[in-house]
């Protein structure tokens, strides 16, 4: 049996839909529980879209994020035809601009992506410097942040459009001063924002989450550069509803282990 992973998440004013594009995933970032599943299938895009359907709560869903279990561009056939079924008039006539697909960068797939959709863009950042990527997320090896970043600003996101940097807080590892400032660097006169994300442990894994005070400087200090830059509200903490974490719970009482 296998098991993806569809997240509910109420707010306020609205209630986002967080959505797998495949069961496991090839990647292999360091920080993830879907990396260390391993790749087990691409959803068809009939599946993407019943992860909505699926929930009796799905009348009020007013925005999706496909920030579930997978790497969206590594299924992107089925990606973009969601999201066609999505946002057409024949479909479920959605706005693009309350859709977001991440990715952690996989060139191709993100420029076909950005020329045959209006969906927003979230790229997987987490620290800019080459090294340090690459041992968080090998794709780092095969398209380095600096390309993804300039492949990015060949688009307009000026108008509706919008393109924002993920990026999780690792204690110690991704938070000093000079990570701000090669941040600054990097997105220098793009038009986006940062969204900093609080990281939720993960088993056998030695990294810890940034304490919220450093998380709260880091925000100023990009703010200052002149960097849009936001604190993701946290929440699924105690359900283990981060990425992977759920699914993989399933996984371990199908086989015994719990
Ligand atoms: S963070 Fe995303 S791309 Fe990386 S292993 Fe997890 S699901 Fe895959």
């Amino acid at each position: 049996m296998k098991f993806v992973e569809a997240a509910y998440i109420p707010d306020n004013d609205r209630a986002t839909l967080c959505v797998s594009s495949q069961v496991g995933c090839k990647m292999g970032c360091l920080f993830c529980m879907t990396g260390k599943q391993g790749f087990q299938g691409n959803l068809s895009a009939g599946e993407i879209v019943n992860q909505l359907r699926s929930i009796p709560e799905w009348h009020n869903i007013s925005n999706i994020v496909y920030m579930g279990m997978g790497e969206p561009f590594d299924n992107l056939e089925n990606v973009l035809q969601s999201l066609d079924i999505l946002t057409s008039e024949w479909g479920m006539a959605m706005s693009p601009r309350r859709i977001t697909v991440s990715t952690i960068g996989v060139i191709p797939a993100m420029r076909e992506f950005l020329e045959k959709s209006q969906c927003h863009l979230a790229v997987s950042l987490h620290t800019p410097f080459d090294d340090e990527r690459r041992s968080l997320m090998p794709i780092q090896n095969v398209y380095p942040i600096e390309e993804v970043v300039k492949e990015i600003r060949k688009f307009d996101f000026s108008g509706q459009r919008r393109v924002s940097f993920e990026y999780i807080m690792f204690d110690g590892v991704n938070d000093s001063p000079q990570h701000v400032k090669e941040m600054a660097r990097l997105l220098n006169g793009l038009q986006c924002r940062v969204n900093l994300i609080r990281f939720h442990s993960i088993p056998a894994s030695p990294l810890k989450g940034s304490p919220d005070e450093r998380i709260f400087e880091f925000r100023d200090s990009l703010t200052s550069k002149g960097i849009f830059t936001t604190i993701r509200a946290s929440r699924g903490q105690d359900i283990q509803a981060a990425c992977g974490l759920l699914s993989t719970k399933e996984i371990q009482k199908n086989k015994g282990i719990s």
